[in-house]
C-alpha cells in the first residue's frame, strides 16, 4: 500500500501541473448527489455457468456518458477519482444504485441473482467503509449474503494488517468477496491461504491465452485446482469466443463472464435477458 500511495502521489503531483478538466464536475455531482445528472449510472455483465449458461450473477460496472464529450471509460474516471479522494463517495454511488437496482429486479422477477461490485483500494481501507456497507444493504433491502465485493489482488497482495482486517469485518456483515484480475499481480500461496475470500476472478490475459498455449491451460487446470482446494470459485473474465468457453469449462472452470457471453447493459437490458432465458435453450448465446 505504500507503494501504491507513492505512485498516487507521484500522479497528482503530474495532474495539478494539467488537471483533468472532468474534476471539478465530477467532484461537484459528488458533493450534491446529482451524479445521474452528468451521466453517471450503472451497467451491470451477466456472470453465467458455463455448464448450462444459466445466468449465476452480475458484475456491476460504473459508467459515465457525459452529455457533452460522450462515453468516459471507467478506466479514466476511477483512477481520477481515486487521486483526488473521490473514489469513496463515488463507489457508494455505484454499490447504492446496484443494489436498489438488483432489489428492484429481484422484487419483480423472483429470481435470484448474485451481485459483485468493484470496490477500489481507497475505499477498501476506510475503516467506515462496512458500516457503509450494511447501511446501503439495509436501506434497499438487498442481501448481504447474495453481495460479492470485487477487490484487486494488488490490494490483498499488499501484506496490510488494515486490508485483512476490512476484508473480515465485511465478511462479518454476511458479505461475500472476489479477488479481480487474479493472476496479474504477485500472489503468494500462503496469501491466498490465509485470505478470506469466496471467488478467483482469472484476469482476462489468461482467457484469451488459454486457447493459443497448452502450457496456459494446463497452467489455468491448475489454478481451478487450486482454487477447489481452499474453497474459492473461479470466474473466467474476458470469455469472447465459443473456443475459449468450451477449453475453461473442460477445464473444470464453472463460471464466466465476458463479451462472447453478455455485454454489460444497463438494467432493462439485463431484465429482458432474463426474461429470455426461459424461453431459449440452456446454451450460452455465445458470438465468434
Ligand atoms: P474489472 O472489474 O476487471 O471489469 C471487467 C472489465 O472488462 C470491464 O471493463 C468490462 O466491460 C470488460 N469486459 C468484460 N467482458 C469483456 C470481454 O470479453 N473482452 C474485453 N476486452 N473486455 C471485457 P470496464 O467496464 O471498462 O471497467 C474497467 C475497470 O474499471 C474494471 O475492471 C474495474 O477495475 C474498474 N471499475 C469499473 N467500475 C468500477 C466501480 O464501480 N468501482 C471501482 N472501484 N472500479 C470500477
Ligand atoms: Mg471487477
Ligand atoms: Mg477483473
Ligand atoms: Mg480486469
Amino acid at each position: 500500500l505504500g507503494r501504491a500511495r507513492a505512485t498516487t502521489a507521484r500522479r497528482a503531483v503530474l495532474d495539478d501541473a494539467q488537471p483533468d478538466p472532468l474534476l471539478p464536475e465530477l467532484r461537484a455531482a459528488l458533493a450534491t448527489g446529482r451524479t445521474a445528472r452528468i451521466g453517471l449510472t450503472v451497467h451491470y455483465q451477466a456472470v453465467v455457468s458455463l455448464t448450462d449458461g444459466a445466468v449465476v450473477g452480475v458484475e456491476a460496472l460504473a459508467r459515465w456518458e457525459h452529455p457533452v464529450l460522450g462515453s468516459i471509460s471507467p478506466t479514466r474516471f476511477i483512477p481520477l477519482a481515486e487521486q483526488h479522494g473521490l473514489v469513496g463517495a463515488l463507489g457508494e454511488v455505484v454499490l447504492r444504485q446496484a443494489c436498489a437496482e438488483m432489489a428492484a429486479l429481484r422484487a419483480a422477477t423472483g429470481r435470484g441473482l448474485l451481485l459483485t461490485v468493484n470496490v477500489s483500494g481507497h475505499q477498501f481501507c476506510d475503516p467506515a467503509f462496512p458500516t457503509v456497507v450494511a447501511g446501503i444493504l439495509a436501506g434497499t433491502g438487498w442481501p448481504a449474503a447474495d453481495t460479492v465485493l470485487e477487490v484487486t489482488e494488488s490490494l490483498v497482495e499488499a501484506d496490510s494488517p488494515v486490508a485483512v482486517a476490512a476484508l473480515r469485518g465485511l465478511r462479518r456483515l454476511g458479505v461475500q468477496v472476489a479477488i479481480d484480475d487474479f493472476g496479474t499481480g504477485y500472489s503468494s500461496l500462503a496469501r491466498l491461504d490465509t485470505l478470506p475470500a469466496d471467488y478467483l476472478k482469472l484476469d482476462a490475459t489468461f482467457t484469451a491465452t488459454v486457447v493459443t498455449s497448452a502450457r496456459r491451460a494446463r497452467l489455468v487446470r491448475s489454478v481451478v485446482a487450486l482454487a477447489e482446494g481452499l474453497d474459492l470459485l473461479v470466474i473466467a473474465e474476458g470469455v469472447e469466443t465459443a473456443e475459449q468457453a468450451d477449453l475453461l469449462r473442460e477445464l473444470g472452470c464453472e463460471l464466466a463472464q465476458g463479451f462472447g457471453l453478455h455485454r454489460p447493459s444497463p438494467v432493462a437490458g439485463l431484465a429482458a435477458v432474463l426474461a429470455g432465458e426461459g424461453q431459449t435453450s440452456t446454451v450460452p448465446p455465445l458470438r465468434q
